[in-house]
């Protein structure tokens, strides 16, 4: 039996000692075919955003199960199989320390549910570069991404695929502030 796999092994600045999250492929059976009811909450909202914003209202994020597993030393991983199957695993020790738990699992989403790749873009100013989504390699700013209206920036960066209005938010922000995001976004989550 053949088995690919696909890795980009990048160190997450905003998650301690714990990789960013990633994307593999694999042949093979997944390992849960049902959700932990940990995740319900965070699939409700992601299903809520997706509706709210235009994707249909019928959007579920369907048969991707959820669950605490071997994440090959990342934060949680998004797995495709070549059999069409989806699983998402999560790092349970990332999953406690982690600030906004929404970012990691909206972001194997984005992966396993809208077929995102990493979006690494990053906004300069003058005081410094800006994760501009929640589909960048290394785990986005729990600060950055609960600040003001900068949450529905990244979730249209997010749904939308449309930087926009993050890029417009931040782009009008003084820079002092910027600064502060700068220097959290090195601190851990
Ligand atoms: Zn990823």
């Amino acid at each position: 039996m053949q088995f690919w796999f696909f890795f980009i092994f990048l160190f997450s600045t905003s998650c301690g000692k714990f990789k960013a999250s990633d994307h593999k492929k694999g042949i093979g059976g997944r390992q849960f075919n049902s959700t932990d009811a940990v995740f319900n909450e965070y699939i409700i909202n992601f299903e809520k955003h997706a509706i709210r914003l235009g994707l249909g209202s019928g959007f579920k994020v369907g048969d991707i199960p959820i669950n605490f597993g071997d994440a090959k030393g990342h934060s949680a991983i998004c797995i495709s199989y070549q059999n069409g199957q989806h699983e998402v695993l999560i790092d349970r020790s990332a999953w406690k320390i982690v600030k906004n738990r929404e970012i990691i699992v909206f972001h194997e989403l984005g992966h396993c549910k809208l077929e995102l790749d990493h979006d690494d873009h990053k906004l300069k100013l003058a005081n410094g570069s800006f994760k501009t989504s929640v589909m960048n390699s290394q785990l986005l700013s729990w600060r950055l991404y609960l600040f003001n209206d900068y949450n529905e920036g990244f979730l249209q960066d997010l749904f939308l695929k449309d930087r926009s209005l993050i890029v417009k938010e931040m782009t009008a922000l003084p820079p002092n502030t910027l600064e502060f995001f700068l220097k959290s976004a090195h601190q851990k989550p």
